[in-house]
């Protein structure tokens, strides 16, 4: 990914359209759509194994990051704990 911008878009039928020039041996990533903030480690996991046959080792899958509902329930759960005492 090159200064915010997806490296490439998807299209039917397994096209796709690259967004810049690249040399040979060069990456390209792509986004598969599946946000942590969203969606569970275990989710997207399963995704991306059967969908694109890898198992995931981003920073994200590696560290396993809360989702953003996991993460407000646990700042729920601090601020009931700061009320009681
Ligand atoms: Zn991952």
């Amino acid at each position: 990914m090159r200064a915010n911008t997806p490296d490439l878009s998807r299209y039917p039928g397994d096209v796709l359209h690259l967004h810049f020039i690249y040399l040979a041996g060069e990456e390209i990533s792509e986004n598969y759509g599946l946000m942590y903030t969203i969606k569970s480690r275990e989710s997207r996991r399963r995704v991306l194994l059967s969908h694109y046959k890898f198992s995931c080792s981003c920073v994200a899958c590696v560290e396993n990051w809360p989702t953003l509902q996991q993460m407000k329930a646990e700042v729920k759960e601090q601020e009931e704990c700061c009320r009681r005492e």
